[in-house]
């Protein structure tokens, strides 16, 4: 998913990089499957993690993806470690960590746990949408589990942006995008 900083409307696209709009239409629109839990640590998934990874690094605004975004069937989801620096907190009202762990976080076979019923519309786009930019109606807090990419399950509660990539990046996992309920959407093109 992408979010709409201030500092990135100047940036230019780096679409070269990746595969989302390459990786086919279709898987975007498919539910993905789980990965075996004894396959995380396989070659075959340490590959696709790192793929994601320099997909999501390819693009300045990118703060998380989802395996299908790179053509993967698989219920995997990455996000930018980058969220939880404080440069990128300094751009943002709220903060979301203060962690100085500045990883990639993997989220394997996630489940969505719990979500609070109190919601808001909020900003929303995604890099396999160019360059579309809407409001969602997202709760403000998620609970999710998944497995980590050493195939430990973790829990993990979130508020804001990071409760928001939860619902946004789980929704990708079951074909969803979006633009299949955001309002106000428009197009952004990036200025040159
Ligand atoms: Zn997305």
């Amino acid at each position: 998913m992408k979010i709409i900083l201030q500092a990135n409307q100047k940036q230019k696209p780096a679409r070269n990089a990746s595969h989302s709009e390459t990786g086919g239409e279709k898987v975007l629109r498919e539910i993905a499957v789980d990965v075996p839990v004894s396959d995380i640590k396989t070659k075959k998934i340490k590959n696709v993690l790192k793929e994601m990874s320099q997909a999501l690094a390819s693009q300045d605004d990118g703060v998380a993806i989802a395996a299908p975004q790179i053509g993967y069937k698989l219920r995997i989801f990455s996000v930018s470690g980058k969220i939880f620096s404080p440069d990128f907190a300094k751009n943002r009202e709220e903060k979301i960590s203060s962690e100085n762990n500045i990883k990639d976080l993997y989220f394997i076979n996630p489940k969505i746990s719990k979500l609070s019923r109190e919601k808001d519309w909020v900003p929303e786009g995604c890099l396999s949408v160019r360059w579309l930019y809407g409001l969602t109606f997202r709760s403000k807090k998620a609970t999710i589990t998944a497995y980590d990419e050493n195939g430990k399950k973790f829990t993990r509660g979130a508020s804001g942006l990071l409760a928001q990539i939860f619902q946004h990046e789980t929704d990708h996992l079951n074909g969803i995008l979006f633009i299949d309920h955001a309002k106000n959407i428009k197009e952004e093109l990036p200025q040159k």
